[in-house]
């Protein structure tokens, strides 16, 4: 396709015609929102997906990997038609079929749908999570993207407090095993619905006493969604939010019950945790326990984690009444914390720069590098390619990070040695045959020859 350019010519996409006549090309930018992960990050992402999987792994939850697009009106059925999400956040479009798709921005409605389509919950005890971007189109600011990552859990056919202790004890592990010290646990309980109906008159009931206060969108959700006004981030609705009635007020026998005893287990496993009245999740299936992890120390985006028992979603969505539970949390505002909390990341540079010189070095040292890594475990070594001096190998050795050199020219490659130089230190460099490498190298760096 050819555009028009500003001045009348013809310029293939992509191409500008700069003053000067000549083709300049334009550089295309990343979608606003939609972060690049680049490599200097992805360290603190590793240590921050291996040890969560690594803690959900204990816990026996098993993963589940969903698509990234799914039919709109899954999105529109589960998470509500009146919500933030659905009303204004979805990434939507007709494919070319002309049918409704959206970029999921959340994993519980693909986790039930996928659950409920290949018969994994009748009958059935599930413990699943998943991990993976997802899509709102919300406007970007520290903590919160257009693409945003997370981790969630959601467990089914279990209706006590137990699981819903369990879940939690697993989002405590996660900070404790990350090495996090600052989120603190709030918690309530939404009741059942005929609990919930009786609070929400009232609180109608009250809003509609200060209707004037009440900015538009609180306004707006009066009728569709009052209970979700308790989450409104407009600080100049919270003291008319504090005087609001309390939904403790309301809750009915049966999830008082289970509330005590989620809360006996969250004592006796010593948690800690406040009981915040005004958590909501203003969506009907939502029931009894919701919960969130919050934080003063990343400003405004300071919840990183938020889950909940939603009993009723199944149903809603045509399957058999399910009990079910479960979080997700937001990678990026945890990636944040780290970095706030200043957490020490294990060190992903490698261990060895391997410096090679000459034809027969370079045969040579490309199979022993390959030799080093079978024998060394974990061993990470990086091999010069490209040639260069050695002056330019050490300089690309020393950037690289590695705490040794090893060396391998043309004179080495015959005689069967190698030259290991720490890089790192005051030690000196020593010569020795290929075969005692592994050894020594292991020796140096703390690490296990494999067996
Ligand atoms: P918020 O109140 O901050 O908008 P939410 O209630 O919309 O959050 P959930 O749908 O419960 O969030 O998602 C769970 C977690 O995912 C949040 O606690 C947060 O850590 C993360 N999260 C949600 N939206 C974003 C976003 N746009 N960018 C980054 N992280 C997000
Ligand atoms: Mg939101």
């Amino acid at each position: 396709m050819q555009h028009v350019d500003d001045r009348g010519g013809l310029s293939p996409p992509g191409k500008q015609t700069s003053r000067d006549g000549k083709l300049a090309i334009r550089s295309i930018q990343a979608v606003r929102g939609m972060n690049d992960i680049l490599p200097e990050l992805t360290p603190s992402w590793q240590y921050l997906e291996d040890t969560m999987r690594r803690v959900i792994q204990a816990f026996g939850y098993r993963e589940i990997r969903l698509p990234l697009l799914e039919k709109t009106e899954l999105f529109k059925r589960s998470i509500g038609e009146v919500t933030d999400i659905v009303e204004k956040e979805m990434y939507t479009f007709e494919d070319r079929n002309g049918d409704s798709l959206t970029l999921r921005p959340e994993g519980t409605a693909g986790c039930v749908r996928a659950s409920m389509e290949h018969g994994l919950l009748h009958n059935q005890i599930q413990r699943l999570w998943y991990a993976g971007p997802m899509f709102r189109h919300e406007r970007p600011q520290k903590g919160r993207y257009r693409q945003f990552h997370q981790i969630g859990v959601e467990a089914f056919g279990m209706e006590g407090p137990d699981i819903d202790a369990e879940v939690i004890f697993m989002t405590a592990q996660f900070w404790k095993a990350l090495g996090l010290k600052g989120a603190e646990l709030q918690i309530n309980s939404l009741g059942t619905t005929a609990a919930r109906t009786a609070y929400r008159e009232a609180l109608v009931d009250y809003l509609r006493g200060c209707l004037g206060d009440l900015d538009e969108d609180s306004r707006r959700r009066l009728d569709s969604n009052p209970l979700r006004i308790l989450d409104s981030k407009n600080p100049q609705m919270q003291t008319l939010i504090a005087a609001a009635p309390r939904l403790p007020d309301y809750l009915d026998e049966e999830s008082r019950v289970h509330f005590d005893e989620l809360r006996c287990l969250l004592d006796a496993a010593g948690v800690d945790y406040t009981v915040n009245p005004r958590l909501v999740r203003g969506l009907d299936y939502y029931g009894k326990t919701v919960f969130e992890w919050v934080t003063d120390r990343l400003g405004a985006q300071g919840t990183i984690c938020a889950g909940g028992r939603y009993d009723g979603l199944v149903e809603y969505l045509g399957g058999r009444p399910t009990p079910a539970v479960g979080f997700a949390l937001g990678l990026e505002r945890l990636i944040a914390l780290l970095e706030a909390e200043g957490v020490d990341l294990p060190d992903s540079s490698p261990h060895v720069y391997l410096v090679l010189s000459g034809e027969h070095g370079v045969r040579r040292g490309m199979v022993f590098a390959g030799e080093l890594r079978d024998a060394v475990e974990g061993l990470r070594l990086l091999t010069n390619c490209g040639g260069g001096s050695f002056k330019s190998q050490f300089r690309r050795a020393d950037k690289s990070g590695a705490a040794i050199a090893l060396v391998i020219g043309d004179d080495e490659a015959e005689q069967g040695q190698v030259t290991i130089k720490p890089l790192r230190g005051e030690s000196a460099q020593t010569t020795l045959p290929q075969a005692e490498a592994a050894d020594a190298l292991a020796q140096l760096l703390g690490l296990e020859t494999s067996a």
